[in-house]
């Protein structure tokens, strides 16, 4: 099992503190890499984090909609694997990357989110910037316990109605399974169960230890503690990102 319940490789207090106001004093950008188990909150991060930074947040999802909805060839490439029920092969995201990193918007950095996914695609990703004249500069590892994956998890309950998400926990609706915004009835959905969340948590790991472990020999890997409130957590991140932007 990789380590996602032992401390972090590399705490943010041995950095360099370098004050988390980055856009103060002209824009510092940074390139970066966010990777992180389900339940991380990675995607409710990495939006703070680009907005901070002023960088766009490029996730392969959203690359993989506007491809497909704008019809690009890529796009129209990919849409022939998805709706044959197949995976899109590496080369196509690939190409989407590609083509979304060579955009302005990202020339003085940007925020990935959901690649690289291995290490091919990784040395795919130095030869993009390398084209662009540019290296990556940090990998940032959200780091949860499997304990609290599954609590953060197992707990969500989805409105039927109107999709919102609640929680048991942390967020309860005033009525037990219904949903406080527009009456409607609550679910658990099948991924959220303690059990499944487990075998997503064990999927993600065998994934992504490979790509970890490459990083963290190439000194780029920073691992961050994901426990806390939302607001802490950015925070932190923020910071331990900051020594890294130019
Ligand atoms: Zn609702």
């Amino acid at each position: 099992m990789l380590a996602l319940d032992q401390p972090a490789r590399q705490s943010v207090r041995e950095r360099p503190t370098v004050a988390a106001k980055a856009n103060d004093e002209g824009k510092r950008r940074v390139r970066v890499v966010l990777v992180g188990p389900p339940g991380a909150g990675k995607g409710t991060q990495a939006e703070f984090i680009a907005e901070h930074f002023d960088i766009p947040k490029i996730s392969t999802g959203d690359i993989f909609r506007s491809n497909v909805s704008g019809g690009s060839d890529l796009g129209k490439l990919a849409k022939k694997y998805m709706d044959a029920g197949d995976l899109v092969p590496d080369e196509v995201t690939n190409a989407m990357v590609r083509d979304r990193l060579a955009q302005d918007d990202a020339k003085a950095g940007f925020l990935l989110d959901g690649f690289p996914r291995n290490i091919a695609q990784a040395y795919e990703l130095d030869s993009m910037l390398g084209d662009l004249g540019t290296t990556l500069d940090v990998v940032l590892d959200l780091e949860v316990d499997n304990e609290e994956v599954v609590r953060r998890l197992s707990g969500r309950r989805l409105c039927k109605k109107c999709g919102h998400v609640w929680h048991v926990e942390f967020d309860p609706p005033k009525v037990e399974d219904v949903c406080d915004k527009c009456g409607g009835e609550l679910y658990h959905r099948d991924d959220d169960y303690p059990e499944t969340v487990r075998h997503r948590l064990d999927v993600y790991v065998s994934q992504t230890r490979p790509l970890i472990e490459f990083y963290d020999q190439r000194k780029q890997l920073v691992g961050m503690d994901a426990h806390g409130p939302v607001e802490d957590v950015t925070e932190r991140a923020i910071e331990s990102l900051a020594a890294f932007a130019g």
